[in-house]
């Protein structure tokens, strides 16, 4: 059985003294014998001091992007081995605001990807359609692409170790979710694709939904057979709301 995970991309968002008070509230109310993995991904700054505050707790702590290189000549960029290093143990990759804000192409996710592993770290792959895409019936071409891209850098016995996440560009930070049918439908096909090219490893593979995610509509969104948690950004800075996303997660099974 795939264990569900909610995990809170805090963006660039937080501070020290608002990230302690998040913490805290968090630490307090979620449970521990809860059957999920919940994980936080604060920018980069805070991760060491987070991980620190985190130290004997059972949440996990991710960063929101890496490099692509291993290491040298690349000022302001952060080296997977670096995530590592500060008690990092996953990484998002290919988040939509990296795709477009910072023109990150297919191949350069890919090898972002490779990094993340290379150094011992889960990557979180994210995927997703524009608008656009999805009214011009191109959803399952454009996120065929994107995964696809990284398959053939790194393989599907990759995925042993990966985690995807649906994120329809549309649906983030807008308010606006995908209903919970339209995201299973992406989710199974994503899940055949992978299960194209190993049963195994499409059955165990576990796939996040992200976009406007929240207390109110979490329940019905993890209902879905394919839908094992959900990436969560705005509803991830509010404690009472990422409790209650959590709370759905563990009442999935
Ligand atoms: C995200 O940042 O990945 C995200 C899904 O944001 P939100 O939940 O705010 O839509």
């Amino acid at each position: 059985m795939r264990r569900p995970m909610v995990a809170g991309n805090w963006k660039m968002h937080g501070s020290e003294a608002a990230n302690s008070a998040l913490l805290s509230e968090l630490q307090m109310r979620l449970q521990s014998q809860w059957p999920i993995d919940v994980a936080v991904f604060p920018p980069f700054v805070y991760l060491a001091d987070v991980v620190r505050r985190l130290r004997g707790d059972a949440m996990l702590v991710g960063a929101q992007d890496v490099c692509a290189e291993a290491a040298g000549a690349f000022t302001g960029e952060v080296a997977a081995s670096m995530l590592r290093d500060v008690g990092c143990t996953l990484v998002i990759v290919g988040h939509s605001e990296r795709r477009r804000r910072y023109h990150e192409d297919d191949a350069l996710v890919a090898r972002k990807f490779g990094a993340a592993l290379a150094a011992g770290l889960t990557p979180v792959l994210c995927v997703g359609e524009t608008i656009e895409e999805r009214e011009a019936e191109r959803t399952e071409e454009v996120i065929a692409r994107q995964l696809d891209a990284v398959l053939a850098m790194h393989s599907i016995e990759a995925f042993e170790r990966a985690i995807l996440a649906y994120e329809p560009v549309w649906a983030i930070g807008t308010g606006r979710n995908a209903t919970p049918a339209q995201a299973q439908a992406v989710h199974a096909f994503l899940r055949r694709r992978l299960s194209d090219q190993n049963a195994m490893i499409g059955g165990q593979t576990r796939i996040l939904y992200g976009g406007s995610v929240k207390a109110s509509n979490a329940a019905e969104l993890f209902a879905m057979a394919d839908v094992d948690g959900g990436l969560v950004g705005g509803a991830a800075l509010v404690a009472d709301e990422f409790y209650q996303i959590c709370a759905a997660a563990a009442a999935r099974h």
